[in-house]
């Protein structure tokens, strides 16, 4: 199973004391290559103007890509912009369309994209909360216009929610976006009563919520969801910062619970999406549960048949 990634990923630089560090990718990348000494990783191309432009207001292009920052700039009180940080943008979400395309293709059917900066609380005008351009949304759109489906599942298990794809597509009836998320937390959107034209799934979770109850309300309440939608992709926003050692949030889940919920994900995918489902990764914040939870989400990923 391809993983997608790129070496300027590593010079997205958000200074010394940033959670969202270079080091995230490099690990996940190292972690991987030891899990699976076999492990197919490809060049991430960088997305075009015309790619992004089908989610994203040409204002937000203009400050990640025409600034052209010689030091570190605040974008917002977590987000920074620095002399790296255009292309390591341009190639995470490239690395999206690049998958959508490759599992469309028919080479394979699923992908992962190991990439930062990570993207699904950018809207489609402002870059927050580490996120510069909304890669998800931005692979999202191009599996509707290059491929002319009419149901794409965005699943979103990042700890955070991820308020910027659901902004983009609450009013797009050919995207379901599902997420679940520790509620009250950053960015204080994703209730349940936000349920865009039907197409809105938010599950909100307490603090302290450990893998029992987790992995229930995935069974009860979002699963089936996917389920009756039946999508022709499956596409993830996959973070890990829900595992109980992430510093930025308060669930309790272990490795195994991500690799449980990406299998059955895959299992979705196999039932209504002829296999195809591309990852792509979003937050994460310690660096040893980033590699416990990146090796189990590929593990269940490069399961058969894909
Ligand atoms: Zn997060």
């Amino acid at each position: 199973m391809p993983v997608f990634s790129h070496a300027s990923a590593l010079d997205h630089d958000t200074g010394p004391e940033h959670a969202e560090r270079p080091e995230r990718l490099a690990a996940v990348i190292e972690a991987l290559r030891a899990a699976f000494p076999d492990l197919d990783l490809r060049q991430a191309p960088a997305a075009t103007r015309g790619q992004l432009l089908r989610v994203h207001d040409e204002s937000l292009l203009q400050t990640v890509l025409e600034s052209k920052p010689t030091g570190r700039i605040p974008l917002d009180a977590d987000t920074v912009l620095s002399p790296g940080s255009a292309l390591a943008a341009l190639h995470a979400a490239g690395a999206g369309v690049a998958a959508v395309d490759l599992v469309f293709g028919g080479d394979a059917t699923r992908a992962f994209c190991a990439v930062r900066p990570p993207g699904h609380h950018a809207t489609r005008d402002i870059a927050m909360g580490f996120c510069l351009f909304n890669s998800i949304a931005v692979a999202a759109a191009h599996a509707l216009d290059r491929y002319g489906l009419t149901r794409v599942s965005i699943v979103d298990f990042d700890v955070h929610h991820g308020n910027g794809t659901q902004a983009i597509f609450d009013a797009e009836p050919r995207v379901q976006y599902l997420s679940s998320h520790q509620w009250p937390l950053y960015p204080d959107t994703g209730q349940r009563s936000e349920r865009g034209v039907g197409n809105i799934v938010n599950l909100p979770l307490p603090p302290g919520t450990g893998s029992e109850p987790f992995r229930a309300a995935w069974r009860e309440r979002l699963l089936p969801e996917i389920d009756a939608f039946a999508p022709q992709l499956v596409l993830v926003s996959a973070g890990f910062d829900a595992h109980r050692r992430d510093p930025l949030a308060q669930l309790e889940l272990e490795a195994a619970d991500f690799g449980w919920l990406t299998g059955e994900l895959v299992a979705l995918a196999d039932r209504h999406a002829e296999g195809r489902l591309v990852s792509m990764l979003e937050g994460g914040y310690d660096l040893q549960a980033l590699r416990e939870c990146s090796v189990a989400h590929l593990h269940a990923l490069r399961a058969s048949p894909g």
